[in-house]
């Protein structure tokens, strides 16, 4: 190994300084513990299960890696439950860019169902705006400790629900005002993504973008319907689109129609490694599909998912991988270079963005080891004369 191979390993701090880019990220999935704490107790929501914010964290992170599907759903009631008001909206949507910036996230789309927060009586508009609100303010206040974040929010529609066109046509509305995409979650298996096709041709006419979760808990079939029905310009998770792969003992490697079109058609795979583990999609770190589907030039990209329940950042889900696979800088530019270019904001931002913040990062941090090298070279010289 050369002092280049060693220098460009990255440290963790380096690793949180690396501008990143974030397309999975759930905003009822990433709230502070000690901001679920005090919006229980302004709204007077009593469900909580510990109102000591770190025995909060610890409860979140257990229940859902319990492997208990209702435990796991269960954490995902009370975030929801304080996320009821302008206010609260508005203080999670801040805090999220806030920490996201922090961490050294530089672009993010940050998906809510705002279906899910009509229950203290705003109108769907209505939490649309308060998300954006939270955002804006979010990066002013980044931007004043002198971190830059740009967020865009994704609106997701329930799989179970019935409310699918109904979200579309408000994102559509929301474009150029906050919002740049669309997106299907909950529960995979009984719901597949085509109960929403009136949704996703509505999109399509409109020429808008959208992701679905696909190919997470179900396999092959989920992901091609969400592609090759459905439309999806991106696959959340599509972890299983590795049951499609065939790796021989030689090391040959065999790719199936579906995996091909993946790989060909340069889909952006939105990988959530921890999350991934936490559901039982993938067994470890080293044996995430993660690791083939990098070396395979796959359009894979890093994501948190649920910042809160997997005890994760995107620097921490980096670290893992730098443990698991021994990345270096330049794989965390490839990965991040690669999510900017699937992100869903116009071609010549997402260009700028790509040749003007995230390539001279890396390249800032990648030339960190000649000066290392230079200073510990000139003191020991100092120490032998
Ligand atoms: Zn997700």
């Amino acid at each position: 190994m050369t002092s280049q191979t060693i220098a460009n390993t990255p440290t963790p701090e380096q690793i949180r300084r690396a501008p990143k880019v974030l397309l999975h990220d759930h905003l009822d999935g990433g709230l502070r513990p000690g901001t679920i704490v005090e919006l229980a107790r302004g709204s007077g929501y009593a469900q909580l299960p510990e109102t000591d914010p770190d025995k909060l964290g610890v409860w979140f992170r257990e229940a859902a890696d319990s492997g208990s599907l209702e435990r796991y759903l269960e954490t995902f009631s009370h975030t929801v439950g304080v996320m009821q008001t302008r206010d609260a909206l508005v203080r999670v949507a801040r805090e999220c860019a806030e920490d996201l910036a922090e961490d050294g996230v530089v672009y993010a789309e940050v998906r809510y169902a705002p279906e899910q927060h009509l229950e203290g009586g705003l109108s769907l508009e209505e939490v649309v705006e308060a998300v954006n609100e939270g955002f804006r303010e979010g990066e002013r206040l980044a931007r004043e400790s002198g971190h830059r974040i740009r967020v865009g929010a994704l609106l997701t529609a329930m799989r179970h629900a019935a409310r699918a066109l109904e979200i579309a046509e408000l994102a559509n509305r929301y474009r150029d005002l906050g919002v740049v995409g669309f997106d299907i979650a909950g529960a995979e298996a009984g719901y597949p993504p085509t109960r929403h096709l009136d949704a996703f041709e509505y999109l399509k006419r409109e020429n808008n973008h959208f992701t679905i979760h696909a190919g997470e808990a179900f396999g092959l079939p989920s992901i091609w319907q969400a592609l090759q029905w459905c439309g999806a310009d991106r696959l959340g998770h599509g972890v299983r689109i590795i049951d499609d792969i065939e790796v021989k003992d030689d090391g040959t490697v065999h790719l199936g129609r579906l995996a091909s079109y993946v790989r060909d058609k340069r889909i952006p795979l939105e990988m959530c490694p921890s999350s991934n583990l936490q559901t039982g999609a993938a067994t470890s770190y080293v044996e995430h599909p993660i690791g083939l589907l990098r070396r395979l030039h796959f359009r894979t990209t890093v994501n948190t998912d649920n910042r809160l329940m997997s005890h994760t950042s995107m620097s921490r889900e980096f670290e893992h991988l730098v443990d698991a696979f021994g990345y270096t800088l330049d794989d965390m530019q490839w990965f991040s270079v690669n999510a900017m270019k699937s992100a869903f904001i116009p071609f010549d931002e997402r260009l700028a963005m790509i040749n003007d913040v995230i390539k001279p990062g890396y390249a800032e941090l990648k030339s960190e080891w000649l000066f290392q090298q230079t200073a510990s070279t000139s003191g020991s010289t100092v120490e032998e004369g």
